[in-house]
């Protein structure tokens, strides 16, 4: 037999160990991990000398191409990014109403689900999507079996004080609902009333500079809302994922959930690098909500990551035009900043260099958990038999984040000008060399849709 690829001289990271070996990949599938020599001749060879080889990263928290307004990602540009990123495998989201601005307010779920498909046709890297339930109504509770079906096994309420935001009362319809298809419930958790509160004083009081953006939404609206999201989902038994966890407070109120084994969360990768400070530097870049907070709850994110209270680190991608960004009042900024494409290298720099965290860490956060937390066997492992997604990681390299080179849409890099070691340097899709060096090698359309099995979350 000859196999399609060998990887060969590298050492290879997984979510439980790291050691020098090879990898035989064929019809796109890891066929088995050992000695060269032990395993059968090959077309093509990649050579991993003094990189790890590690599975691609899979982002379960990425918005693209959401609404028309001022929103400037196209899945064409932010999938090539995640491609240069390592990430290989992203969850983006669907909306009633066909996009997030409810273009089409005729358009159920799997409407949304289809306009998303469809608007991913140039995907470089393959791609799952959430299924957004923002209408209070019995019909889109029964939108959820049909999602399901569709490979849409999570679903994501927003208690904000966006035009999408839903009650608490409907969060628990809803997570029944989720609970009995043993599907997946994610929320945006951060009281609407605290933020709306605290918003209307700092508008009042003329406090339109970015600085003041953070007092908005204040850590402990989100521990409420936090608190709200982990009691339902206990009494419900729903499959709960807290979305964008950012500070101590909230991160506190999840712990004593995990006992419960149906609750877990994440954090993103801003909330591990930046504080608040960044809002004195970057103006309203980084307004995103939940907002940067203190030092403080940076060190305690990695506190929770350490004790297994968030599981996951993904992006929150989002990208908009520059210009409704560089606005003078903080509250006519839109919220999202984009980061796939240095994800991975800023996250490494961050917790393993600086913090001294393992590689099988690194991948278990974000590989191996995200894939296993929502449905993709197939995804952020290296076992034989799963999709051969992995990449080359060169430890030893440093580069300048520099938002010239930027192959998302977003003009702005939050983390621009910020040094770090450890770069990708090749991805690989299926099998397939996506991008290799620092340039895209795939064709548009590359990427596919995963469906996604209803997973389980037994310890
Ligand atoms: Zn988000």
């Amino acid at each position: 037999m000859v196999v399609d690829t060998i990887v060969t001289n590298g050492e290879v990271v997984t979510a439980t160990g790291r050691y020098p070996t090879d990898i035989a990949i064929h019809n796109g599938k890891i066929l088995g991990v050992g000695d060269r020599e032990a395993l059968p001749e090959c077309e093509m060879v990649v050579d991993a000398s003094d990189q790890l080889v590690m599975p691609g990263v899979v982002d379960p928290h990425v918005h693209i191409d959401e609404a028309p307004e001022n929103r400037a990602g196209t899945y064409e540009a932010e999938t090539a990014a995640a491609a240069l990123g390592g990430v290989t495998t992203i969850v983006d989201f669907a909306f009633q109403g066909r996009d997030r601005a409810n273009s089409d307010p005729d358009a159920d779920l799997l409407d949304g689900i289809q306009h998303k498909r469809e608007k991913a046709a140039e995907a470089h890297v393959d791609f799952g999507l959430h299924g957004v339930l923002h209408r209070e109504t019995e019909d889109t509770l029964k939108q959820v079996t049909s999602a399901v079906d569709a490979g849409v096994t999570s679903f994501k309420l927003f208690m904000s004080n966006y035009r999408i935001g839903v009650s608490n009362g409907f969060i628990l319809k809803a997570f029944e609902r989720i609970a009995d298809e043993d599907a997946v419930a994610l929320v945006h958790t951060e009281d609407p009333a605290v933020c709306d509160t605290r918003t209307e004083q700092l508008q009042a009081a003329g406090r339109g500079d970015a600085v003041h953006y953070p007092d908005s939404r204040p850590d402990y609206a989100e521990a409420m809302g936090a608190a709200d999201a982990a009691r339902l989902a206990a009494e419900t038994g729903v499959k709960y994922y807290g979305m964008h966890t950012t500070c101590e407070a909230a991160a506190d109120v999840l712990e004593p959930f995990q006992d419960e084994c149906s609750v877990r969360a994440e954090t993103c990768v801003h909330y591990t690098v930046h504080d608040r400070s960044a809002y004195e530097t970057q103006g309203n870049l980084p307004k995103i909500a939940p907002p940067l907070r203190e030092m403080s709850d940076v060190d305690a994110l990695f506190e929770h990551l350490r004790n297994g209270t968030l599981s996951v680190v993904s992006t929150d991608h989002a990208v908009y035009h520059e210009e409704y960004k560089r606005v003078e009042n903080w509250w006519d900024a839109p919220l999202g900043a984009n980061s796939l494409q240095v994800s991975l290298p800023v996250f490494h720099d961050v917790a393993v260099n600086e913090r001294g965290f393992s590689y099988p860490s690194l991948v278990r956060w974000m590989c191996t958990n995200p894939a296993r937390t929502f449905g993709l066997p197939q995804k952020g492992t290296l076992e034989p038999g799963t999709d051969a997604d992995l990449i080359l990681f060169d430890p030893d390299a440093s580069f300048t984040v520099d938002a010239a080179t930027n192959r998302s849409n977003s003009t702005y890099s939050i983390y621009d000008g910020r040094t770090v070691t450890g770069v990708p340097t090749k991805t690989l899709l299926r099998g397939e060399v996506v991008a290799s060096d620092g340039e895209v090698v795939a064709e548009p359309g590359t990427g596919e849709f995963v469906e996604r099995l209803l997973p389980n979350w037994e310890p």
